[in-house]
């Protein structure tokens, strides 16, 4: 096995606030241990046109509590062919790059592949806000997104509470609802309603609502992800079903930005070391991950044929909790 001498490090698909600790520990760990280290910037695209440069102790200074990626990240139609991924990979030759660590997503994971069948030898860390990767139960940003969405719905709450409203909150998540459950929970929404999940609104809205008013519920959260979506349509057949004031707000990238949450810079510094570690004792094409609250790493192949989907628990406790 040829010895690894240079990690390349990109942020790939959709940023996420933690990807720069992620990036800081990759950095800071491969040189500890000898490395040399390139940053890519923009993802794949970065790769393909070559903008890459190496990295040192300081190119990763004063980026800790930063959101967002200091090596900026794109998604690429060009490197999905495989003539792109041939570019990228003769690009990652020309930089004496060995090794690739990828922050990003399942369809980052793929891309990587691509590259660990062509010869390279690729480590994925989990970086999204959606959760939505199905070999781990944590994904970098989750956390800080959860902790963005909670901050808005207690404003909301404070005006829908002033005004007897109905609150309707689009928060991220397209074909996922990890985001749209756990805030749910943690705002005590009346109903969540979940990509996953066939809709059904005078079921799972209109009746919890006016059952909930004949409680003496004094105003109502409804949060829908954004693979749901109409917010606006759902909350004027509120206002016209129930005859109560009902408004939609759609959170949108507000929930992509921010300084990453304390739990979400420890994990994603974790995970960064992991990743060297791997290469530094000869493992890879593997994606780090966690499993039962542990740092665990698959093999990419199996990481991407791994299946999750929300807990049922969480979905009844949302209801029961929500009478
Ligand atoms: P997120 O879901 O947070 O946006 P992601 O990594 O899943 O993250 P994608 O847009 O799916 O985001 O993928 C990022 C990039 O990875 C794509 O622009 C593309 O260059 C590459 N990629 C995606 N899918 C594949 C694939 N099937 N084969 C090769 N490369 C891919």
């Amino acid at each position: 096995m040829a010895e690894i001498k240079t990690i390349g490090v990109l942020t790939s698909g959709g940023d996420a606030p933690g990807m720069n600790p992620a990036i800081r520990a990759v950095v800071r760990s491969a040189l500890y241990y000898g490395f040399r280290v390139m940053g890519i910037k923009k993802g794949y695209e970065g790769l393909l046109k070559g903008d890459i440069e190496e990295m040192s102790l300081r190119s990763v200074g004063d980026i800790i509590h930063r959101g967002g990626t200091m090596l900026q990240t794109a998604r690429s139609k060009e490197f999905n062919t495989e003539e792109g991924v041939k570019k990228a990979m003769a690009m990652a030759n020309v930089f004496g790059i060995d090794a690739l660590v990828v922050i990003g997503g399942d369809g980052s994971y793929r891309g990587a592949r691509d590259l660990a069948n062509m010869g390279l030898k690729i480590i994925g860390l989990p970086g999204t806000i959606d959760n939505d990767i199905s070999c781990s139960e944590y994904t970098i940003g989750f956390d800080t997104a959860l902790n963005t969405v909670q901050d808005a719905i207690d404003k909301i709450r404070d005006t829908a509470y002033s005004h007897e409203r109905c609150s309707v909150l689009e928060v991220m998540g397209r074909h996922a609802g990890y985001i749209a459950i756990n805030v749910g929970i943690s705002g005590g929404a009346e109903a969540v309603l979940l990509p996953e999940e066939e809709l059904n609104i005078n079921r799972d809205i209109i009746k919890p609502i006016i059952e909930g008013r004949n409680r003496g519920k004094k105003h109502y959260l409804v949060i829908i992800a954004e693979g749901v979506g109409g917010a606006l349509e759902i909350a004027q057949q509120i206002e016209e079903q129930t005859g109560i004031k009902s408004r939609a707000t759609i959170l949108g990238h507000i929930q992509r930005g921010g300084s990453p949450t304390a739990y979400d810079r420890v994990m994603a510094s974790k995970m960064g070391h992991y990743a060297v570690e791997l290469l530094k004792d000869g493992k890879y094409n593997r994606i780090v991950a966690v499993t039962n609250g542990k740092l665990a790493d698959y093999e990419v192949n199996e990481a991407l044929d791994m299946k999750k989907s929300i807990d049922p628990k969480m979905l009844e406790i949302s209801k029961i909790l929500a009478l």
